[in-house]
């Protein structure tokens, strides 16, 4: 497999180093000076990122800045990618931890909001900084990993809470860091006996694909059950290189789900969701959740109604196999947790029947 758009910059680059996942780190596009290099940049646009860059930072995988369209304003990818003068707009309902992260979390790292899991951030770093990160306060501004001591309040932490039986690795992205850190952690996870799943979030299968190696694999199923959740948004990021990555996982056993975030001008219509749905059920990806926008500090431009969202789940309930339906969810501001939000199918219900909506709209009654 090669890369996708040529990319003059990196015209001569091995394939041995196109997919070692290091060299795609190391090579990461950080600054309007590089960008240029693989972008036609008005001398607006340019200041505009040069702008971005003074409040969010920018990292672009080579891998994924080949996806990108060159031809089209609006490419879905470069949208996720490419900083937007937009970001610096602050809207006044915002916030940069709308969801109180922070005052859920009883040791650094750790966000306990339900009773039987929580959710352990590793690391602030991430392999491409997404435009539209709700974490953004922390991933888009500093690097940050869990050290030895911050490591050991952690699981301290789940150790002596017994009604943890689920933990979710995440961050920024836990998979940035060495096979040898990951497993240090997931080892520890593993020898707690109420921890029954670990979980871990990624998207590196879409914007680092090579980071899924047999080595990575091999570490991760002596420690089942292990699930992944990715995080595709658009068709166009399922690539050969893509699909191989998430073929790779779900060979070593490990169920993947993808969890999207709705976003306007990227995904805010039914074919768009549509194909993509349907792409990562071929691909044996489970559709898990799609997101309400938060509201972040700098993603204003990115949200969509909450309407938008719902008539999307209308029309593909019941069209579409329902593995291939994601359940529809706004994280609660303030903390609330995941509320789904969903068409409305009961029309009336009492100790009699019920009267229900189906997926074309017609009336039917339970007894
Ligand atoms: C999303 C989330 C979880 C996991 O929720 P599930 O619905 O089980 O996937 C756990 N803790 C926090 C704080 C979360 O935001
Ligand atoms: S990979 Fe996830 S945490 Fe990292 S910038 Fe993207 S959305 Fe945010």
């Amino acid at each position: 497999m090669r890369k996708y758009t040529e990319i003059n910059l990196w015209k001569n680059v091995s394939p041995r180093d196109w997919n070692d996942w290091k060299w795609q780190l190391r090579n990461r596009i950080t600054a309007v000076e590089q960008l240029k290099h693989v972008l036609d940049l008005s001398e607006s646009e340019q200041k505009d990122v040069g702008l971005c860059l003074k409040r969010f930072r920018m990292a672009i995988t080579p891998y994924y800045a080949t996806l990108i369209d060159s031809a089209n304003p609006h490419c879905p990818i470069k949208a996720q990618c490419v900083p937007s003068i937009n970001e610096l707009i602050q809207k006044p309902d915002e916030k940069a931890d709308p969801l109180n992260e922070d005052l859920f979390s009883p040791v650094p790292g750790i966000v306990h909001r339900y009773p039987d899991r929580v959710l352990f951030l590793i690391t602030y770093k991430c392999s491409m900084y997404c435009r539209h990160c709700t974490r953004r306060r922390m991933v888009g501004e500093e690097d940050f990993s869990v050290d030895k001591a911050g490591l050991d309040r952690a699981l301290e932490y789940i150790r002596s809470n017994k009604s943890i039986r689920d933990v979710l690795l995440s961050g920024g992205d836990p998979f940035v860091m060495p096979d040898s850190y990951l497993e240090g952690i997931i080892s520890r996870l593993r020898a707690i006996p109420h921890v029954e799943v670990i979980r871990i979030g990624t998207r590196t299968p879409v914007v680092l694909p090579m980071r899924i190696t047999d080595g990575l694999l091999g570490m991760l199923r002596k420690y089942h059950p292990i699930w992944i959740n990715t995080h595709f948004n658009h068709p166009d990021e399922i690539t050969p290189y893509s699909l191989q990555a998430c073929q790779k996982i779900v060979d070593a056993g490990i169920p993947l789900g993808n969890q999207s975030v709705l976003l306007k001008g990227i995904n805010d219509n039914v074919d768009v969701q549509k194909e993509l749905l349907l792409k990562l059920v071929k691909a044996r990806v489970r559709p898990y959740y799609l997101y309400q926008c938060d509201p972040s500090q700098g993603i204003g431009h990115f949200r969509t109604p909450v309407k938008t969202g719902v008539d999307i789940i209308k029309h593909l309930r019941g069209y579409i196999s329902g593995y291939a339906v994601p359940t529809f969810v706004i994280d609660a501001p303030g903390g609330g947790g995941k509320v789904p939000i969903n068409p409305e199918y009961v029309i009336n219900m009492d100790d009699e029947k019920v009267v229900m909506r189906n997926y074309k709209g017609d009336i039917y009654v339970y007894p």
